[in-house]
């Protein structure tokens, strides 16, 4: 079962792509709630917001807990901002989970330009480019060397720029698949869930 940190953000859309790809989905409120969950999803909305919630209902230590251990976890726009260990232009009293050693830019497309789409060619998302769309997005700056870099924009002002990335279960992307029904994203996560869980399975039987 998939858990969607649902304090604030667009919960909704993800719950119904993942329902689509075919896993159990379910908001994640609560510690408790997290801890029935194999992996998790954190979606697009403003991470600051997001950040102060986490404090309030007592939900970043867990989820950094459960980063830690190996939950796989899904950060798109500001959930990849929520994974990241370092962020640029972020409010004073901003904290994320971290997980991924990556140094991330908010709203670093610019100002003028809040929104924009684009296709991109995906590393592990095979067939057709996903088109990408960015809602006052943040991209990737700087990656550490355990970072796999799975898309960059191709063309315009932002030509190069990092805007997917994977560091072992934790994948994060600048823009928000789960607002155009191609679901290929989520199936990539929905399998890394499946693989984290069966690789527990399989470690705790030959315990
Ligand atoms: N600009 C937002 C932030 O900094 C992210 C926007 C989004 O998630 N669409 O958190």
């Amino acid at each position: 079962m998939i858990g969607v940190f649902a304090l604030q953000g667009d919960v909704r859309e993800h719950v119904a792509a993942l329902r689509a790809a075919g896993a159990e989905a379910v908001p994640v409120r609560r510690p408790s709630e997290l801890a029935e969950v194999d992996g998790l999803v954190i979606p697009g909305g403003e991470s600051t917001v997001m950040s102060r919630l986490a404090t309030v209902f007592e939900l970043r230590e867990p989820i950094r807990a459960r980063i830690a251990s190996g939950m796989p976890v899904y950060g798109s726009c500001a959930g990849m901002i929520m994974l990241a260990s370092d962020v640029l232009d972020g409010r004073s009293d901003q904290e994320s989970f971290g997980g991924i050693d990556m140094v991330v830019r908010r709203n670093a497309f610019g100002r003028q330009v809040d929104s924009f789409e684009t296709d991109l060619d995906f590393e592990g998302v095979d067939g057709e480019p996903v088109h990408a769309v960015f809602i006052r997005a943040p991209w990737v700056e700087k990656v550490g060397s355990d970072v796999e870099v799975l898309a960059r924009v191709s063309g315009g002002p932002a030509d190069g720029r990092i805007v997917a990335v994977r560091q072992g279960n934790l994948l994060a992307t600048s823009f928000h698949p789960e607002l155009t029904g191609d679901l290929r994203v989520h199936d990539l996560f929905v399998r890394m869930v499946q693989e984290a869980t069966d690789d527990r399975a399989t470690e705790e039987a030959v315990r």
